[in-house]
């Protein structure tokens, strides 16, 4: 997709600091972390928003929660707990139209969030 984001981060346009990788999902760390470790997991295709998602991406949304329960085995913060986000659209403070999970770990979360 043209003028996206994370898909010129996908294509390599765009440098990314990776922690996991494999055909569908591409995981890096975020450019401007809000916890100690803030991980971004993003599917390999287009999908702008969770508004987007269809009944084909069942298996692949499926995918990239099973890359964030791996990543936060091998990083160790499996035990100790962290949060996944997805903001959808401008209420939320979402800001990259390419459909991605925040993974936040190393300190304790807030709640309600923000
Ligand atoms: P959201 O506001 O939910 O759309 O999240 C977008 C996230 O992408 C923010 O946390 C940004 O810090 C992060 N971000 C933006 N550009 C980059 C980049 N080039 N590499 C890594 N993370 C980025
Ligand atoms: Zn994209």
């Amino acid at each position: 997709m043209e003028n996206c984001l994370f898909c010129k981060v996908v294509a390599g346009d765009i440098a990314s600091d990776k922690v996991y990788e494999d055909d569908e999902i591409l995981a890096f760390n975020d450019i401007n972390p809000k916890a100690p470790t803030h991980i971004l997991l993003i599917p390999k295709i287009h999908i702008a928003t969770l508004n987007d998602l269809e009944k084909g991406h069942a298996e692949l949304i499926g995918k990239l929660f099973l890359a964030a329960k791996r990543i936060a085995r091998e990083q160790g913060f499996d035990g100790g707990g962290y949060r996944t986000v997805i903001n959808c659209n401008r209420l939320a403070g979402q800001s990259v139209f390419h459909i991605h999970v925040h993974m936040l770990a190393g300190r304790l979360m807030g709640w309600p969030p923000g």
